[in-house]
């Protein structure tokens, strides 16, 4: 089934053609394909053949979106990519994540997408073109090496990571896991408590992030860590004695805590309209089920029970997708929109389990193979609902918000 994208009418030309020609390549090139792209990734054991020709069929694909001018939609045209705008990103977004690993294709890819954004906004003019270049250009993989098994990920604030001074070099030592990506990676963006008695003093001030080439010494990587059952590229990482030199840093001493939240602040709102892309796919499938399926004696669609999985979808769509919309366009406004970014990063995670969960239920058994994209995108959910923050650091945020304004003397003005 194709995905059904239209011109909308209160939206710029540029956003609907962006839509448009999105769709094109995705019904057209990556949908059909969908099995042969990726077949080696869930199988494993296809021949080399096969392994070519998808490899082939990719290079085909990124070409044609090259050409179409949607190339890594989240840089600018001078770094590779097309330029987009913060709120045609998003919009481009829910139209990408209907096809499994359509994004790759894009150009645009966690967490080096994130990583780019931030050598973009924090790196000099060497670093970026000492990293980001080679990076847009797919000619080098990174890692964002944050979270610690010893210390709550939910507090960054928490890590115990060091780098301490010595000359010209930062001396890092460290244990990290969930660095994403981090097994095949060139380098890595390592988040890092630094004692500098030249830096700022507060909690949030004495962290830096700093470009560690993963060829090191000292850089130990002691595992893919099993995600759902399956070997991952999430790495543990041990950092002992890494000695890089002080201009890997990226932007000032103490600056860390604000390029994460800069990171994470736009990565929520854009893994939001993916989650909407992906239940706009799992809504299609089960619409698409519950019209040919027969079940004692009559289609799945006459069944009420049926009718009401279709309803709560199309209702859990509707207002994931208008929550994550207004959340862009306020952040597009530059308005502060924290607020928002909590509410839409707890209820569209829990909106996109419903419909997934939903639409497996209606495949019945097909609904947990590997010949439909739901299981991934089941599991894809529920990670959402821990990683990025939890939803009970955001629900806190939300609240904190709504009380400061009330003590301010304002209620919520629910209109901006
Ligand atoms: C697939 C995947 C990929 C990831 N990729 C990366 C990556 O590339 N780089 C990286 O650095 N990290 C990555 N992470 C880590 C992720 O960001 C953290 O797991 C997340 O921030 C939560 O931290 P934690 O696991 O330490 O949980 P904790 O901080 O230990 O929290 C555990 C639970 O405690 C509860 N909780 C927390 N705070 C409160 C509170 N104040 N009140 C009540 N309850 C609370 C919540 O239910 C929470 O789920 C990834 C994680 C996953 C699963």
């Amino acid at each position: 089934m194709s995905m059904n994208v239209q011109s909308i009418a209160s939206l710029p030309d540029k956003i609907n053609q962006i839509r448009l020609l999105t769709a094109k390549i995705i019904n057209d090139e990556i949908l059909p394909n969908e099995n042969r792209l990726w077949r080696w990734r869930r199988d494993g054991d296809v021949s080399d053949e096969e392994r070519a020709s998808a490899r082939t069929l990719r290079e085909d694909i990124k070409l044609k979106v090259k050409q179409a001018g949607l190339w890594a939609p989240h840089l600018p045209e001078e770094y590779g990519g097309c330029g987009l705008s913060f709120l045609e990103h998003a919009y481009m977004n829910e139209v990408l994540a209907y096809a499994v690993g359509a994004a790759s294709l894009f150009g645009v890819v966690a967490p080096n997408s994130g990583n780019q954004k931030i050598l973009l906004k924090y790196g000099t003019e060497e670093q970026r073109k000492k990293w980001l270049v080679p990076l847009t250009e797919g000619k080098m993989q990174s890692g964002f090496s944050m979270t610690e098994p010893d210390n709550a990920g939910s507090d960054p604030r928490s890590i115990k990571t060091t780098a301490r001074r010595e000359g010209d070099e930062w001396v890092i030592n460290g244990h990290k896991w969930f660095t994403s990506n981090g097994i095949g990676s060139d380098f890595l963006i390592v988040m890092c408590r630094t004692d500098d008695p030249t830096g700022p003093a507060d909690r949030n001030g004495k962290m830096t992030q700093i470009i560690v080439p993963t060829d090191t010494p000292g850089v130990n990587i002691v595992r893919g860590i099993e995600v759902w059952g399956n070997a991952s590229d999430h790495a543990e990482i041990i950092y002992e004695d890494v000695r890089v030199p002080v201009g890997n840093q990226l932007g000032q001493t103490g600056s860390g805590h604000q390029a994460a939240q800069d990171r994470l602040g736009a990565g929520r709102v854009y893994h939001c309209m993916n989650s909407v892309g992906q239940m706009w796919r799992a809504f299609d499938l089960m619409v698409e089920r519950a019209a040919t399926r027969e079940v004692h004696g009559g289609l799945l669609q006459d069944k009420q029970f049926i009718q009401g999985f279709i309803s709560d979808s199309y209702i859990d769509i509707q207002t994931s997708r208008l929550m994550t919309i207004h959340c862009a366009e306020q952040m597009e406004s530059g308005a502060d929109a924290r607020t928002e970014i909590s509410a839409l990063k707890i209820y569209v995670p829990e909106a996109y389990s419903r419909v997934v969960d939903r639409a497996i239920q209606v495949w019945g058994a097909a609904g947990v193979t590997g010949d439909l994209p739901l299981v991934g995108m089941y599991q894809g959910a529920r990670t959402l609902r821990l990683a990025d923050g939890p939803d009970e650091v955001h629900k806190i945020l939300i609240a904190k918000n709504v009380m400061k304004q009330h003590h301010a003397g304002g209620s919520w003005d629910f209109g901006n």
